[in-house]
């Protein structure tokens, strides 16, 4: 009877196992956060709303950061509020392409930031894109005071030389680097996390970050010093980029299961939670 017992035990045990090792390999993949999205529509979305949601969950993108060219589209998205995605809108200071030419001295932009702000849900602005001295200009100035004032992040396509501007314009502003700067060497990089608390690396079209599938050694050293400092995005800034959508985050999850789980869980995730105050859904 003790023998059966045992007998009973180990296989009890063994079926455990079992069930643990088949649960693993089951993980649901990890949930990320696309913290560069546009919806742009001009005059009308490439993708509808359904369409664009169903890329989200295809893979498994529970939150984004979504912006629009104009804002209509992130209304609609607000308005919506699509179930098991978060939301976090930013004002776009753009209503049509070539304003990314001339918003920084137009005045007009800054009625535009006012208006959106009005709706009361925004958590910043941008993606805007400034370069060198045109960040100097005072209504850059003004916007970077107002975000500041108001607690909203700025997420800045821009050259270093703009970024120093930026941060010149008010020390305490919290910078979202679209693109890490493309190219800038990774210890400059690191460089500028250290002097600068309120930045944060956004990393689409980043370059060097793997080479043939593998995380570089440079930025397997990024990541493990300052795995909180990153997040990951599309950037569906052309349609081009809605039909890579699968394609661009497969190449990042192939370089995040090169990290240990808890950096990988942090730009995959848990830096947009913790920057902008929410649970991702599951
Ligand atoms: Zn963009």
């Amino acid at each position: 009877m003790r023998m059966f017992h045992g007998i009973g035990r180990l296989a009890i045990a063994a079926a455990m196992l079992t069930l643990a090792s088949g649960a693993q390999a089951q993980q649901p993949p990890l949930k990320i956060f696309d913290a560069h999205m546009h919806w742009n529509q001009e005059p009308n979305p490439f993708y509808s709303l359904d369409k664009i949601v169903e890329v989200f969950r295809r893979n498994n993108i529970t939150g984004v950061l979504a912006t629009s060219r104009p804002n209509k589209g992130t209304h609609q998205l607000m308005d919506a509020k699509p179930e098991g995605l978060w939301i976090v809108p930013f004002i776009r200071p753009y209503r049509v392409r070539a304003d990314i030419q001339t918003w920084f001295d137009d005045p007009s932009i800054w009625d535009l930031i006012q208006d959106e702000y009005k709706r009361g849900y925004y958590r910043g602005i941008g993606e805007f894109h400034i370069y060198g001295k045109s960040a100097l200009s005072a209504l850059v100035k003004r916007i970077v005071d107002f975000a500041v004032e108001r607690d909203l992040y700025l997420h800045a396509h821009c050259d270093e030389e703009a970024l120093l501007i930026l941060f010149g314009h008010n020390p305490k502003a919290r910078i979202i680097w679209a693109h890490t700067g493309f190219s800038t060497p990774p210890a400059r990089v690191a460089e500028l996390l250290r002097i600068y608390p309120g930045l944060t690396g956004e990393l689409s079209y980043r370059g060097g970050i793997s080479a043939g599938g593998q995380l570089t050694p440079e930025w397997r050293e990024l990541f493990t010093r300052h795995s909180e400092r990153f997040l990951l995005g599309s950037d569906t800034w052309i349609n081009e980029r809605w039909f890579s959508y699968d394609a661009i985050f497969k190449e990042y999850r192939t370089w995040l299961a090169q990290l240990p789980p808890e950096p990988a869980g942090r730009i995959a995730h848990s830096n947009a939670e913790r920057l902008f105050g929410d649970k991702m859904p599951n």
